[in-house]
């Protein structure tokens, strides 16, 4: 099988990390180049890095030098894990350049012509890098994004509803662990035995991202979904996976089994990060939280439970999922897998 030699963009952070654990082993993906601020350039990644998952830091990254984030680096495909005040330019940079980004930076996402992937769901809307390239001048480079880390807990289970019964309005509440906000993130003197009932910028993306992730490409652009989110997020005392708990009104009459089965069905793919099931539903009434449940399918499966009738809206149900995982370096990692199944890398 072919390796790829990635570049990471922002490899020193919370998200950085990850991308360096996940890539330990992976078959198409070996890391040859690490990038980071000024503060860090010209360090060793393990000088540079507070490296903070379990285990050592990789023998084969500890001694790589960090790079600055712009071009070239050595390398055939860019991953970014940028804050999104400097991602901007610097993936623009690396696109023209002829890189082939991809990305968990939330600056694209909703560009009209920049794919909001979630490969399971959306893989189609990848036919918008040719439009992209054309329209930016970008050449052979593209910029390709994966969703908001709280999206990922619940886009699944409604994608499921949305095929099957049309979905038209959705609450959300989001409970978003420790982990979401970076290094050093929130302090432990505001999150410890509390609740934040605020995260900067965050509503707003909860509100807007799935409509595009579940519109329809019709060649020349995706028309999103036709309905209504209502979100309030908040941080939460945990350290990795934000728990949403989910209203969600539909457009045609379905019994709790229909719905059950929906999201069940939902396929899989067959790329090397996917779990076994995409969506698992279960039925015990006390899942599912975020220490027993974040780590299914390797942090790349989205669990439902608390599944029920609801009195106001349709049904309710609890979605959660791996923030640092399918929320963000995992869903980079598989964005990058489906482009590459699909010929575009
Ligand atoms: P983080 O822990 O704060 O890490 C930020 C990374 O970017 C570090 O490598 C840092 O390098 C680098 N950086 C910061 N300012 C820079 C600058 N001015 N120029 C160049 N590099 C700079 O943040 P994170 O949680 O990993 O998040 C990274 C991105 O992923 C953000 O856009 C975030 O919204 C998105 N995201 C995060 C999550 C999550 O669960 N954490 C989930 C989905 C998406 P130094 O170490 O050198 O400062």
């Amino acid at each position: 099988m072919k390796k790829y030699r990635v570049g990471i963009l922002g490899a020193t952070g919370t998200v950085g990390q990850r991308f360096v654990q996940l890539l330990q082993g992976h078959p198409q993906f070996e890391i040859a180049a690490l990038a980071a601020s000024e503060r860090s350039v010209g360090k060793t990644y393990a000088e540079a890095c507070a490296w903070k998952l379990t285990g050592d830091i990789p023998e084969n990254v500890s001694g790589l030098e960090v790079q600055p984030i712009e071009p070239p680096l050595d390398c055939d495909i860019v991953f970014s894990g940028l804050p999104s005040k400097v991602a901007r330019e610097a993936e623009a940079a690396f696109a023209r350049a002829g890189y082939p980004v991809v990305t968990n930076s939330s600056c694209y996402r909703m560009d009209e012509d920049i794919p909001l992937l979630i490969p399971e769901i959306n893989a189609d809307h990848l036919g918008l890098i040719p439009i992209q390239q054309e329209k930016r001048g970008f050449g052979t480079g593209f910029i390709v994004t994966n969703p908001n880390c709280a999206i990922c807990s619940f886009a699944p289970p409604l994608a499921a509803l949305h095929r099957k019964f049309g979905v038209e309005a959705v609450m959300v509440t989001t409970m978003q662990s420790i982990s979401g906000a970076g290094y050093p993130g929130v302090s432990a003197m505001d999150i410890a035995d509390n609740v934040l009932p605020y995260i900067a910028g965050e509503e707003p993306k909860v509100e807007t991202e799935a409509q595009k992730i579940l519109g329809s490409f019709t060649g020349q652009a995706v028309e999103k979904a036709d309905f209504v989110v209502s979100a309030q997020c908040f941080r939460v005392d945990v350290i990795d996976g934000h728990t949403v708990s989910v209203r969600v009104k539909l457009a045609k009459p379905s019994t709790l089994e229909d719905v059950i089965e929906a999201m069940r069905e939902f396929p899989t793919l067959d790329l090397y990060s996917s779990p076994e099931h995409f969506i698992e539903v279960l039925e015990e009434p006390s899942r599912p939280q975020p220490r027993l449940d974040r780590d299914r399918g390797n942090g790349m499966t989205v669990t439902v439970g608390r599944l029920f009738p609801d009195n106001i809206f349709d049904y309710r149900f609890v979605g959660l999922s791996h923030n640092t995982v399918r929320g963000a370096a995992g869903a980079t990692i598989l964005n990058a897998e489906l482009l590459i199944s699909k010929g575009l890398i």
